[in-house]
């Protein structure tokens, strides 16, 4: 049974308790990270509903992953000590989904319409600008998908970007036919984006007021998370979801049998939801993505009489680490200035370590890491977060080299690999008959001999008699082709619609489920046969692949047993980057900045603390682009509770080029006190290393003064002198001159003596090629190795 509401109120200080008991219409809590914002969340679902203010039914809590939307529920119900269904707890995206399935016919949509990754994005967007010739105006797939998604987060379509658009341009009208296609293409697919799921929501509400009040009825306490990363579509989503029904509209719910009459206020109407939001505006790093900080600060504007909770204490982190979070942040202009505490004590100094590059440091990482292990710190304990996924390589090199279990969080993700999306597509042709995307992706997947000649002219077929592709498909007798070519697409479209006869329920063998139907299609189309007699030696790892989705259909029977194959669609098109985390595997988790939001770790190694990385060059040119980076590095260090690690490297390998990295500005803007640097691999003696080495300069500098005392330029590259007077990286070593060629012998700090075989590259970037006595061959970055010619 439900406890009381004390206990709901334990483990919880003063202003907590005081956003947990609010019982006013809006509260809004800001407050730095770790400071129980999540958690007052989860108490206060539990309190409404234990204290029986609330039905289940009654809530909507928006979370920014459906990772924490499951934690946050299994939270809720260990507090009440009870199941509770009905509650919804769920992403924007998953929130919206519900919903547009359910009102489809209201929506203009098919039921069971298809939701288009960015891949999907991409490839329609190729096939119309090259239709259109658009690239030799500059148009590219990326570039115009992310014009699309920025109007639409802020609820532009075509029609209205047209009304305000310079039709003069050649590049707008352009730009505008392309979005016009883009957008009719995806209504005759029956598919949205994922940009779609949030404005077309927010359409269908302002369009049918008696749809919105369904839900304005339902919900009366909506609750959202990471309320600093909405943005505008998703904030007017919100203010839909939280207004008063009209007294009349009320009254007809009520002559409908809806019930009502416990909800109506004294002129009839239902008041809107209580809307509490959570947010810090210190980590909103969805700016590039539209969110907008304004929704925090203009709260109270939008929501006269909020309430607004203050929350300092942090309960994550010890004080170095806070200490050195609130300095970062503290150099970014245009905010409320708010100082965390924690009285968990000071805890373990920060650890810094400057690697020779990106795999030393890695090296490094997975020998702190088996030391950590060896300490008794679990795995699923420690995270490795990067700014750039193309950082992975060299960690998953050293990781798997030193036998560390991990795991990449939203890397290339399961559902991204071509073999599942070739499966899947076969269910969405299924399952939606008119997404022609699907059809053309199994179209000659396995071959079967039909062309891009023929793809083609099934497309034109089916567009001049005004029919779908899969319509042009059924006829293809009609378009005459060769024999062979039309029998391989009748068999096509034959199987995909015995295939979908399976699932209905009038079919006298009974409802086939979404494991029988893919294993039909698979069988039929041979795809998993031709992956498993392929040569090619990776078909064996694709073949494994399509059978783990085998696997995951029939998972998803069992713990659905109501779910159909639309349902199914819909979990794979919503696993979102860290819904793949799983914490109990024992494993390290390897994951981008981004995805760490809200997350916490024991030990967190922070990598790649490099201009360039951090702040990301891409952002130099963007306004307030390094005061978001520094959002991202303050969100990076304050998921650590108790170790944190900040590492760089001195020279970084990147798109095929290895070029000098510099330290990133952020790291001294942390108090030199808080971090103990640790010797460069260099510097080690203890691994082989004789000489004493100019690299020893540099870790002075660090550890004594905090910055990058000291006076030389480890890096060539030019750098705002106003940005960064005088605290310039220590004169590691400059071999710029020396000239080594092949057959030279040299003498290494670390790997001791080797002759050279080969010099590559030129300038800054020449490459020694080493074979050396004792450790093999190595490649070195002439102007910086700790290298001798003997
Ligand atoms: P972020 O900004 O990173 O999302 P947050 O403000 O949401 O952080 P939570 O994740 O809710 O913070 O809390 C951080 C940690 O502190 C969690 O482990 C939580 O259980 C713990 N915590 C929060 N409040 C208290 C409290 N009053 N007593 C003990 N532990 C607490
Ligand atoms: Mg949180």
């Amino acid at each position: 049974g439900a406890r009381g509401n004390g206990s709901l109120l334990d483990g919880l200080n003063p202003e907590q308790r005081e956003a947990v008991e609010f019982r006013g219409s809006a509260l809004l809590i800001v407050a730095g990270a770790g400071s129980g914002k999540t958690r007052v969340l989860t108490h206060r679902i539990a309190s409404l509903i234990g204290g029986r203010e609330a039905w289940p039914s009654q809530i909507l809590a928006i979370t920014f992953t459906n990772k924490a939307a499951a934690e946050m529920r299994e939270r809720v119900e260990q507090l009440l000590g009870q199941a509770s269904d009905g509650m919804w707890i769920s992403t924007f995206h998953s929130a919206c989904v519900r919903i547009l399935r359910r009102e489809a016919e209201k929506a203009g949509l098919a039921g069971t319409f298809t939701i288009y990754d960015s891949a999907d994005v991409r490839n329609v967007l190729k096939r119309i600008i090259k239709e259109l010739d658009a690239d030799t105006l500059g148009f590219t797939p990326a570039g115009v998908s992310n014009r699309i998604s920025k109007l639409k987060n802020e609820l532009a379509d075509a029609d209205s970007y047209a009304r305000n658009a310079n039709l003069d341009d050649p590049q707008e009208v352009m730009f505008l036919e392309i979005f016009r296609q883009y957008t009719r293409r995806l209504r005759a697919a029956s598919a949205l984006d994922f940009d779609d799921l949030i404005s077309e929501t927010v359409f269908l509400f302002r369009s049918f007021p008696d749809v919105a009040a369904l839900y304005q009825r339902r919900f009366r306490h909506v609750l959202v998370d990471e309320y600093q990363d909405t943005n505008h579509a998703q904030y007017s989503l919100i203010r839909e979801l939280t207004r008063p029904v009209a007294p009349d509209l009320a009254e007809q719910m009520e002559t409908a049998g809806m019930h009502v009459r416990s909800l109506q206020d004294a002129s009839g109407g239902i008041p809107g939801a209580s809307l509490t939001v959570v947010g810090d505006s210190d980590q909103s790093i969805y700016a590039f993505r539209g969110a907008d900080i304004r929704n925090i600060v203009e709260f109270e504007r939008d929501y006269p009489g909020a309430k607004v909770v203050l929350l300092e204490q942090n309960y994550r982190s010890t004080q170095n680490i806070l200490s050195a979070a609130n300095a970062v942040i503290s150099n970014n202009f245009d905010r409320k200035d708010k100082k965390l505490w924690t009285a968990v004590g000071d805890g373990d100094k920060i650890t810094g370590y400057t690697g020779y590059s990106g795999h030393d440091e890695a090296q490094f990482i997975a020998d702190e890491i088996e030391a950590l292990h060896g300490a008794g710190v679990a795995y699923r304990d420690i995270a490795v977060f990067y700014r750039t996924n193309a950082q992975t390589r060299a960690l998953e090199e050293i990781f798997v080299r030193s036998a560390v279990p991990y795991r990449v969080v939203g890397g290339t993700k399961f559902y991204e690999r071509a073999e599942i999306k070739d499966a899947i597509a076969y269910l969405i042709a299924v399952a939606n008959p008119v997404d022609e995307l699907a059809l053309r992706r199994i179209l000659n997947t396995p071959k079967r001999g039909i062309g891009p000649a023929t793809e083609t002219q099934l497309a034109s077929f089916a567009e001049t008699n005004g029919i779908t592709f899969r319509e042009a498909m059924r006829d293809a007798g009609s378009l005459g082709l060769g024999p062979k070519v039309t029998t391989a697409i009748l068999q096509l479209a034959g199987m995909l619609d015995e295939a979908a006869a399976k699932l209905e329920p009038s079919n006298p063998a009974g409802v086939s489920g979404v494991s029988e139907v893919l294993g039909f299609l698979l069988e039929q189309s041979a795809l998993l046969e031709t992956l498993r007699s392929s040569r090619d030696p990776q078909d064996e790892t694709r073949a494994e692949n399509v059978e783990e989705l085998l696997a995951q259909t029939k998972d998803f029977m069992r713990e659905n047993p109501d779910a159909g194959l639309v349902d199914f669609l819909t979990q794979v098109s919503l696993v979102a980057a860290a819904d793949e985390l799983d914490d109990s595997s024992g494993t390290v988790s390897l994951m981008t900045l981004h995805t760490a939001k809200g997350l916490e770790y024991d030990s967190v190694f922070l990598t790649g603390i490099e201009e360039g990385l951090l702040p990301h060059q891409m952002s130099a040119g963007e306004p307030g682009g390094p005061a978001e980076e520094r959002r991202l590095f303050y969100v990076g260090i304050t998921r650590a509770r108790k170790r944190l690690y900040l590492s760089l490297a001195m020279t970084r390998a990147q798109f095929g080029e290895t070029s000098v990295a510099m330290p990133s500005r952020y790291l001294q803007e942390i108090p030199g006190e808080l971090i103990d640097w640790r010797q460069s691999p260099g510097m080690a003696n203890s691994r082989g290393g004789t000489q004493p080495r100019a690299l020893n300069a540099r870790r002075d500098g660090y550890g004594s003064r905090g910055g990058f005392g000291g006076q030389g330029e480890l890096s060539p590259a030019p750098r705002p002198k106003a940005e960064w007077p005088n605290r310039v990286t220590a004169q590691v070593r400059d071999n710029g001159d020396l000239t080594l060629t092949a057959g030279d012998r040299i003498r290494h700090a670390d790997f001791g003596e080797g002759r050279v075989t080969q010099v590559t590259g030129e300038g800054t970037k020449r490459v020694a090629h080493v074979q050396f006595d004792r450790s093999g061959a190595k490649k070195l970055l002439i102007k910086i190795a700790p290298i001798e010619k003997l």
